[in-house]
């Protein structure tokens, strides 16, 4: 349907559909009443809609300055144009009908040189409206997809530091309205240089990928967030979560990993692919700065690595507490000794 007549008289709508006919337009459809009007609308998909509607004024029910009025609040129809067909050329009738929403008119009887050059400009006009609006949604998806892009790492696919910071800030304010723990996690992949260095640069891009694969695979709350920190280094937020929680987490990557068995030909630990991990806790105060928090984590990530790599270690409470814990569970959290766990290989 790219041409709608509204008219009650079949005549006139047959004499407008000939001439148009035979002015080269197709796609004629027709109704009597406005009531039958809006029944072909509603059942045309969106891609099928009139491109230009014409619109007896003299009809009996709804007029056809009522009908372009009611089409007209309507959003799926509002910018179909509508050019109102009209025996009078009354004025005050015309005036109401541009009133109403109408956009041009014709009056009967219809000339086939003047019915031709107002529904082809009419037409033409849609039709530019439409590639325009088409033009603007495509451009709106490509702004997401460009701002979805720059809040992500190209290679690994989690998020980038600059959307991490943007969680952080964001994370911390919630956390410190709700009194609640949040945890991070900082993870270093070990002797990952000698990795590159002994298999090449896109093994170890391969091994990047398959790191960040195994780590969301320990997370256990949609909440839980994934950051690429710096080259082979990863930072985990777990909001709502203790220390015990953290370190439990923790844990559980560094023993997923270890399931993957992913052969290091040249680590002095083991002879597959190892993490170290720093845990930091606190109950975030709103005027702090997060960035404190993720300092302890690389704290107690620098302690894991002179411990030996393989591990998981906890910042002490005091540099990361900035906040005395409160919340029994957290209290509850074994020492920092007791919590952290080592494996030696
Ligand atoms: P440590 O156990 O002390 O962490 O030793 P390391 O070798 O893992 O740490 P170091 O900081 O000496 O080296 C990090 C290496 O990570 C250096 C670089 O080759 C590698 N790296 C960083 N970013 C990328 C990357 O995007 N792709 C690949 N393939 N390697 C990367
Ligand atoms: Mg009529
Ligand atoms: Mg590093
Ligand atoms: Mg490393």
């Amino acid at each position: 349907m790219r041409l709608l007549i509204v008219d009650d008289s079949t005549t006139s709508r047959l004499l407008l559909e000939t001439v148009l006919q035979g002015e080269g337009f197709d796609g004629m459809a027709g109704a009597d009443s406005f009531a039958q009007a809006l029944e072909l609308l509603e059942q045309a998909p969106d891609d099928q809609l009139p491109e230009v509607l014409l619109m007896d004024l003299e009809m009996p029910d709804v007029n056809g300055i009522e009908a372009t009025r009611q089409l007209k609040q309507r959003p799926r129809y509002k910018d179909i144009p509508v050019i109102m067909v009209t025996a009078s050329d009354r004025l005050e009738d015309l005036e109401e009908a541009f009133a109403a929403g109408a956009d041009d008119y014709i009056t009967k009887p219809v000339h086939r040189v003047e019915l031709r050059a107002r529904v082809g400009s009419a037409q033409r006009l849609k039709r530019e409206m439409d590639r325009r609006k088409a033009r603007e949604l495509e451009l709106e998806r490509m702004a997401r997809e460009l701002e979805a892009l720059s809040s992500l790492d190209g290679l690994t696919g989690v998020a980038n530091r600059r959307h991490f910071d943007t969680v952080l800030a964001q994370e911390w304010q919630r956390c410190a309205r709700d009194a609640s723990p949040m945890t991070l996690l900082m993870i270093d992949i070990d002797f990952f240089k000698r990795y590159n260095d002994a298999l090449g640069h896109l093994e170890g891009d391969t091994c990047l990928k398959a790191v960040a694969r195994t780590i969301k695979s320990a997370f256990r709350r949609p909440a839980d967030f994934l950051a690429r920190f710096g080259g082979e280094e990863f930072i985990a937020l777990l909001p709502d979560t203790n220390l015990r929680g953290g370190c439990s987490v923790a844990e559980s990557i560094r023993q997923k990993l270890a399931e993957q068995a992913i052969p290091h030909p040249d680590s002095v630990v083991s002879p597959c692919l190892t993490v170290s991990i720093g845990v930091a806790t606190t109950v975030p105060l709103p005027e702090a700065d997060p960035s404190l928090l993720v300092a302890a984590s690389d704290e107690a990530l620098y302690k894991a690595k002179n411990n030996g790599r393989n591990r998981v270690r906890s910042a002490h409470g005091n540099t990361v507490c900035l906040q005395a814990p409160t919340e029994p569970d957290h209290a509850d959290a074994q020492s920092d000794e007791n919590s952290e766990t080592a494996q030696s290989s």
